[in-house]
């Protein structure tokens, strides 16, 4: 075994680049992200590519290819954290791709086309709430208003990219539509239960659930805790609470659908003042976009009906929304290929978590392996575990598709083009 110890060796050093230390939080242009940015350049470098960050703060680094020009390869992940996270998540994207180039370098080996490995800045949002601004920004889909959104600090974007040294208005030349990237495949541990429950290391990825976001403003009377009757409150975190069970109830009631609250405030937020205001978040997420479409819609009037029996207004506003994103068959069916390689059987499955490979269609035809996650599954939590057997296999998996990967010739691209077109 050489590339699970060393890569699991990796994780650890980034882990130890965080904002709370024991914990692991690593936000979008944080100096952490500058730390975890430069070491991974210097990983990449070692490898025997070229690396830098671009204007959003992505690190991005570039292995050549056999011949001057030719297509482009797409793989990595995300090397920002949600708050006390765990070791693996994104991290395990970028770090099992170097350890691939590594090898290649090694033996001296280039491929058919260039290799290129993202470590993207901003997947998950915690600073400025809006995600995965780094493949958007590849994607041609980043939403130039996002830079005016400001942290709990009321440092925007903007401001905070300038201070990491990066170009707010470097967004637009980072769009790689149109020009010859031929593939994205993500690496990705799973953050969920289902290749432990089956006791398998790997699984390649059917597609990703799309996203609906809500942000909800519910808003009452605040009053004396001591003296206003309870049959004459109008109180907005009773009611709010009443459209959260709403939520799980609605979710918990249909397959293919989940949904959270996972964030509330309340205002002023003292023990003895009735709540005036209560603002909380929805996530709902589907694998069929019109599911969770029609579910977004039938949680807002649901809303409504409570707001109105309780006496309080409500305002509801969706604030983000991705897609749920198909995998290519070909490149699904490659990567199907290389876990058999390994001897272990396939098993696809859909994944419910939002990747950066969801924005890439756009691009190029996407795909993703999962690897098994240990401790029943848990993520975005620092109990999140994999095994160095496994991110071995992973990688060698991932190492099988690369040396075996045939871009497809240019003509036949230009007639996929042209077929998006019609
Ligand atoms: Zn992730």
């Amino acid at each position: 075994m050489h590339f699970g110890a060393e890569l699991m060796r990796q994780a650890d050093v980034l882990a130890s680049f965080t904002e709370d230390p024991p914990r692991i939080t690593r936000r979008y242009l944080s100096p952490q992200h500058r730390q975890a940015g430069n070491y991974l350049i210097a990983l990449m470098r070692e490898a025997g590519m070229s690396a830098g960050f671009d204007a959003l703060g992505n690190v991005v680094g570039r292995y050549a290819s056999d011949g001057s020009q030719g297509p482009v390869v797409m793989t990595g992940s995300h090397q920002d954290s949600v708050r006390n996270a765990g070791k693996y998540d994104g991290v395990f994207g970028i770090l099992t791709a170097v350890a691939c180039v590594r090898d290649l370098h090694q033996r001296g080996k280039r491929l058919p086309y260039a290799l290129e490995i993202v470590a993207f800045g901003d997947e998950e949002g915690v600073r400025f709430g809006a995600t995965m601004t780094g493949s958007r920004a590849m994607a041609g889909t980043f939403d130039a208003a996002c830079l005016d959104l400001a942290d709990d600090d009321g440092v925007t974007m903007r401001e905070a990219l300038r201070t990491f040294g990066g170009d707010p208005d470097g967004w637009r030349d980072l769009d790689r539509r149109g020009g010859n990237v031929v593939a994205y495949v993500e690496s990705h541990i799973e953050q969920g239960p289902v290749l432990l429950n089956e006791n398998l290391p790997v699984g390649v990825v059917t597609g990703i659930a799309g996203t609906t976001r809500l942000r909800v403003a519910v808003h009452g009377q605040a009053g004396h805790a001591g003296t206003v009757p309870m049959g004459s409150r109008r109180d907005a975190l009773a009611a709010a609470c009443e459209m959260v069970l709403a939520v799980e109830h609605h979710c918990g009631t249909r397959p293919d659908l989940v949904g959270t609250v996972g964030r509330m405030s309340v205002l002023p937020g003292a023990i003895n003042v009735i709540p005036q205001d209560a603002e909380f978040t929805v996530d709902l997420r589907s694998t069929t976009d019109t599911a969770r479409r029609a579910a977004a819609q039938a949680l807002v009037a649901r809303f409504a009906d409570i707001a109105k029996r309780r006496g309080v207004s409500v305002a509801a506003t969706e604030f983000f929304a991705a897609n749920a994103a198909r995998c290519d068959p070909a490149l699904k069916e490659a990567l199907a290929a290389s876990v058999a390689e390994q001897g272990i059987p396939l098993r696809e499955l859909p994944s419910g978590a939002g990747h950066d490979a969801m924005v890439f269609p756009p691009v190029c035809p996407t795909a993703m392996l999962f690897v098994r996650c240990g401790n029943s599954g848990i993520s975005h939590h620092p109990d999140e575990t994999m095994t160095a057997a496994d991110a071995e296999v992973a990688t060698s998996v991932l190492l099988h598709f690369l040396e075996h990967y045939a871009p497809p010739r240019p003509d036949a691209r230009e007639a996929r083009e042209l077929d998006g077109l019609a």
